[in-house]
């Protein structure tokens, strides 16, 4: 069962002051965790650092106690097939590819089974309730849509930790609703996910608040 978080952890981008200072925080397999806090605080940024796109000034990220953001591109890269799923808040859905190819993607990878992501992919797009056809583009597909399908696609390797910044931004109360009650069934089967949201819906279901 697995621990993901972070410990006093520094950042800045470039040669600018440190826009994070000390920040700690940890989801246990299980929990729903919300990051909150105004317009410009660092939430996305420090979400990029918990998914080992940046690396701290100082502090780390910690699995399972271990610190792995010091780790070399190469591990960090491998570390995040295997282990994270991450949603970007712009869904940044690969334009020229269809909406089944972005969610398999991360079969060219990790371990995972084409074929088997395939129906994973297509029954978390049923779940969601994403009625759009497997082989259209991101381009012909509403941003709501889009958003839910990048859900989809950090979800289908079945993440221990899956990382989500705004998911429910731009979704109406029955979208929302279906990628709340997602999210909260892929942490009760034992995963850690964290978000960053100022949605009240969503705020309400997470287990708790780090405010930043
Ligand atoms: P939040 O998600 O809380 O709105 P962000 O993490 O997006 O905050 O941004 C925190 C601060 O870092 C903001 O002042 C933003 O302008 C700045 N920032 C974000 N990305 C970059 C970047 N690539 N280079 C320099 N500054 C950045």
């Amino acid at each position: 069962m697995i621990s993901f978080g972070c410990e006093r952890l520094t950042f800045g981008y470039a040669n600018l002051p440190s826009i994070l200072d000390d920040v700690s925080l940890t989801a246990q397999a299980g929990e729903l965790v919300a990051i909150t806090g105004p317009s410009g605080r660092g939430k996305s940024t420090l979400l990029y650092l918990l998914g080992l796109m940046l690396s701290p000034r100082a502090g780390a990220v910690l699995v399972d106690g271990d610190a792995v953001s010091g780790l070399r591109d190469a591990q960090r890269s491998a570390l995040r097939a295997q282990l994270l799923g991450f949603v970007f808040q712009d869904a940044a859905l690969d334009q020229t590819r269809t909406v089944m190819d972005n969610i398999t993607e991360v079969c060219l990878y990790g371990d995972l089974d084409r074929r088997l992501a395939q129906e994973r992919a297509q029954l978390l797009i049923d779940q969601l309730g994403v009625q759009v056809p497997a082989h259209r583009r991101p381009g012909q597909i509403s941003g709501g849509q889009a958003q839910r399908i990048a859900l989809c696609r950090a979800l289908v390797h079945d993440p221990a930790v899956l990382l989500a910044d705004e998911p429910t931004g731009n979704l109406d109360d029955s979208s929302a609703e279906g990628v709340i009650h997602a999210m909260r069934r892929h942490a009760e089967t034992g995963r850690a996910v964290i978000v960053v949201t100022h949605d009240p819906r969503l705020e309400q279901a997470c287990d708790r608040s780090v405010p930043l």
